[in-house]
């Protein structure tokens, strides 16, 4: 019997496509305008997904309280309002959304054990949205 709780939250962060394994050019021509030397800013929507039993007890998959405090230490604090390209899990990766949706999914996941971290989903523009499961 498992059931799935979805949480959104609301990330503001800068970055820059970019990539030292590219040619200026290349850069260019590959990630366009979102290679801007200057680079732009998102206000990302987080939805995080955790699966489970139902506790009887307290009729839930995780306590919401729990789920805040971990994102918000483990994200939001690290994340907000802040340069992506500058934090050391993008060093070596694009600051794509793809990639963070797997950097949060990493974090999230090793912090909310015993629960289990389903799905991050996030959505970067009003069109644009990235999910990553985990390596499946
Ligand atoms: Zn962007």
């Amino acid at each position: 019997m498992k059931a799935y709780f979805t949480r959104a939250y609301t990330l503001c962060a800068s970055h820059r496509l970019h990539t030292e394994a590219l040619t200026t050019a290349e850069n260019r021509a590959t990630f366009g305008k979102c290679n801007n030397p200057y680079g732009h800013g998102h206000n990302y929507r987080i939805e995080v997904t955790v699966g489970g039993q139902v506790e009887p007890n307290t009729g839930m998959v995780i306590n919401m309280e729990t789920l805040d405090k971990v994102v918000g230490e483990q994200i939001i604090q690290r994340f907000d309002h802040m340069n992506l390209n500058l934090d050391p899990l993008f060093a070596h990766r694009v600051s794509t959304t793809e990639n963070l949706c797997i950097v949060a999914f990493d974090l999230l996941a090793a912090a909310l054990t015993p629960a289990i971290l389903e799905k991050v989903r996030i959505e970067e523009t009003e069109n644009n949205f990235f999910e990553y499961s985990g390596a499946r």
